[in-house]
C-alpha cells in the first residue's frame, strides 16, 4: 500500500465528568476559553477514506454530528469504563448509511464487559426496533490491520486494571493509565505524535498526571505530546504556558495529521 496521511481529531479531551463538570463553579467550569470545554475522551483516526473511533463515549453523538464526519468503519476500545463505553448505541445511524455492520475490538475482559452493558445488543434476541449492528473481535495482544494500518494493543496499568492503550504508524494513544510497563515503553519509540493522559497536578490511584506524563514524554522521546483526559483542575492556557513546547494540552477538535504515517 502506497503512504497515505494519517489524521487525528480529538473528540474529546475531558476526564470521566466532562469539563464543565454538573455544580461546578471553578474557574475552569466557568471559563470562557473553548479549550476549557472538554467532552468525555476519543480520538477518531482518519486514513485513505476510513475512520476508526477509539472508545465510544457518552458524547459520542454530539462529538460526530460537531466532527461531521459520516462513515465509520471500526471502533477500538481501550477498556470498559462508562466514559469510554456508553456511546455505543448512537452508532446506529452509521449501520443504516453504510448498510453494514460495524467491527469492534476490545481485550477479553473488556469486551465481555461491553456486552454485558449492551447485553440487548449481543443477546440474539429478536428486537423488532433498532439495535447496533456490530460484530465483535477480541484482541489478544497482536498487531492487527484495519485497512491497510496496523494497530498494536499497548498494555497498560490503569490502577490495578490491565488495559490497553493503542500504537498506529507512527503514533500511540495512551489515556487512562497510571503506570506504562517497560515492555510497553518498548514498543513505543520513535513517535511522531504520543497522547498521554494527564488528569491533574494532584496524584491519582488510577491517573498520570501532568509531572508524570512530561516524565514520560522525556524517556519516549516523541516528536510531538498531548496530554488528555483532563479534569477541572488544569486551565488550558494557563497549564499548556508552563510546558515544554512539544508537550501541549489536547483540546476537542484538534486535529494532528501524523508524519511519515506508514507504508
Ligand atoms: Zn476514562
Ligand atoms: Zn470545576
Ligand atoms: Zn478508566
Amino acid at each position: 500500500m502506497a503512504e497515505c496521511a494519517v489524521r487525528i481529531t480529538v473528540l474529546g479531551s475531558g476526564t470521566s465528568t466532562g469539563v464543565p463538570t454538573i455544580g461546578c463553579h471553578c474557574d475552569v467550569c466557568t471559563s470562557a476559553d473553548p479549550r476549557d470545554k472538554r467532552l468525555r475522551p476519543s480520538i477518531l483516526v482518519s486514513y485513505g477514506g476510513h475512520h476508526v473511533l477509539i472508545d465510544a463515549t457518552p458524547d459520542f453523538r454530539a462529538q460526530a454530528l460537531r466532527t461531521g464526519f459520516e462513515r465509520l468503519d471500526a471502533i477500538l476500545f481501550t477498556h470498559e469504563h462508562a466514559d469510554h463505553i456508553m456511546g455505543l448505541d448512537d452508532v446506529r445511524p452509521f449501520n443504516f448509511h453504510q448498510r453494514a455492520r460495524i467491527p469492534i475490538y476490545a481485550s477479553e475482559r473488556t469486551m465481555a464487559a461491553i456486552h454485558a452493558a449492551f447485553r440487548y445488543v449481543f443477546d440474539g434476541d429478536e428486537k423488532g426496533t433498532a439495535i447496533p449492528q456490530l460484530d465483535s473481535h477480541t484482541l489478544n495482544g497482536a498487531s492487527f490491520d484495519l485497512f491497510g494500518l496496523e494497530f498494536t494493543p499497548i498494555p497498560l496499568l490503569h490502577g490495578k486494571a490491565a488495559i490497553y492503550g493503542f500504537r498506529f504508524g507512527n503514533a500511540a494513544y495512551l489515556t487512562d493509565h497510571s503506570e506504562i510497563p517497560e515492555d510497553s515503553l518498548d514498543r513505543l519509540r520513535g513517535l511522531d505524535v504520543l497522547f498521554l493522559d494527564a488528569l491533574r497536578y494532584k496524584p491519582h490511584p488510577t491517573h498520570s498526571t501532568v509531572d508524570r506524563s512530561i516524565a514520560t514524554a522525556g524517556r519516549l522521546a516523541a516528536r510531538r505530546v498531548f496530554f488528555t483526559h483532563i479534569c477541572h483542575d488544569l486551565a488550558h492556557a494557563r497549564t499548556e504556558a508552563r510546558l515544554p513546547p512539544h508537550i501541549r494540552l489536547a483540546y476537542d477538535g484538534l486535529e494532528i495529521e501524523v508524519e511519515g504515517a506508514r507504508a
